[in-house]
């Protein structure tokens, strides 16, 4: 592999997302050495920390600066909605407006987070053991910019009575580019897409499951199954061994990766990337800021260093580099160091700096 010069924009955010992300780049670092490459990094601010300065939670510079760089890593935004003042503001004003904005400009329609129970950290998983024997590794595809979320929404009085609507639309178009990423990823993997829908109700189902049902067409090698959104929800706690990847739409997504996170056994550990039809891609841990433990020095900051394995894979089709990550952070698991949010009895507990610092030492 040529050495390459790796243009990355860093949205460290608020609460853990800087001491987490620092971390990242630390381990980035590292790996770029070991291998012959040069990282060059831009600051870019959004959510609460933008706001702090100019206001509004991404400016129109930030977005343009993002797409200039090839790939985003990110810390996460937002702050304790009680107690923030952010969140004293107009909604399109508050810290997570920044981010929904951020993945529309970047046309990131593409949200994939993997689920995986390491061996390590089986005590965690809140699954009897024989339904997680031999552990699990699941990708969940998250249709990420249409859907309920992107929909309009509206609240009237209607005769002396307060009524909400919220539409959910998708296109065909916007169906088949994410099936297709999908395929495309279980085809690298166990080759298998389990389609996640609730075609016995929504229409947008009906289409999802037809479009779906044709792009399976072009790849003969991936078996493809449809399951409907409530069954699925079981299936991730009865038996989660028998997924691979899982594709769904925008608001299936949002709650099926979240239980997942759940079945994982910590939030800390799950990495994700957000994808364009080009190679950019933004990477962030899944959790949120976690004001509840920001600035003490604890937070787990594996899940953004797998992120940033992720941007290596998928924006730079780097797999070596990214392996190298991926091994150091089982490695350091096996040697039994642990943040507090994954400690169990007879481990080592260390902070989110010592954490950082053992994962690149082990590149
Ligand atoms: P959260 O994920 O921030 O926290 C939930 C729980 O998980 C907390 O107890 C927290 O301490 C813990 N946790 C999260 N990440 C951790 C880590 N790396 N290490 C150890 N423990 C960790 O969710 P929340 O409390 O609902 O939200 C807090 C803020 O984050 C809100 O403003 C929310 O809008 C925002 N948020 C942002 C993103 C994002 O940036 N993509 C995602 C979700 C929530």
């Amino acid at each position: 592999m040529d050495r390459m010069n790796l243009k990355i924009g860093v949205i460290k955010g608020d609460g853990i997302g800087p001491e987490i992300v620092t971390e990242a780049m630390k381990v980035l670092d590292k790996a770029a050495e070991k291998y012959g490459h040069t990282v060059e990094y831009t600051k870019l601010l959004m959510g609460g920390a933008s706001i702090d300065v100019h206001g509004i939670p991404l400016t129109d510079e930030t977005v343009a600066a993002a797409k200039a760089c090839d790939a985003v890593l990110m810390g996460s935004i937002g702050g304790d909605a009680k107690t923030s003042p952010w969140y004293k503001l107009e909604p399109s004003k508050r810290p997570e407006a920044g981010l929904l904005r951020i993945r529309k400009e970047l046309n990131l329609f593409a949200n994939l987070r993997p689920a995986v129970l390491y061996d390590e950290l089986k005590g965690a998983c809140p699954l009897k053991e024989e339904i997680t024997e031999g552990g699990f590794d699941m990708m969940i595809m998250r249709e990420l910019t249409g859907g309920l979320y992107f929909g309009e929404r509206k609240t009237v009085e209607e005769n002396g009575v307060m009524t909400a609507y919220d539409s959910l639309t998708y296109n065909e178009n916007e169906i088949r580019r994410i099936a297709k990423r999908g395929f495309d990823i279980a085809a690298k993997r166990r080759k298998k897409v389990t389609s996640v829908d609730k075609a016995n109700v929504l229409d947008s189902s009906r289409l999802w499951r037809k479009v779906v049902e044709e792009v399976a067409g072009e790849y003969p090698g991936v078996t493809l199954e449809h399951m409907l959104v409530d069954n699925c929800a079981m299936q991730l706690v009865k038996d989660p061994k028998q997924f691979d990847v899982i594709l769904t739409e925008n608001m299936f997504g949002d709650i099926l990766s979240d239980e997942a996170s759940m079945v994982t056994g910590s939030i800390g550990m799950l990495a994700s990337a957000s994808l364009n039809e080009t190679k950019f891609g933004l990477y962030e841990p899944s959790g949120g800021s976690a004001p509840d433990i920001a600035g003490k020095g604890i937070a787990n900051p594996i899940a953004t260093i797998l992120s940033a394995a992720m941007m290596l894979r998928f924006s730079f089709d780097l797999d070596r580099e990214a392996d190298a990550i991926e091994t150091a952070v089982a490695k350091v698991l096996k040697e039994g160091y642990r943040t507090i949010d994954i400690m169990s009895e007879g481990k080592r507990q260390v902070g989110t700096e010592e954490m950082g610092g053992l994962i690149a030492k082990n590149i």
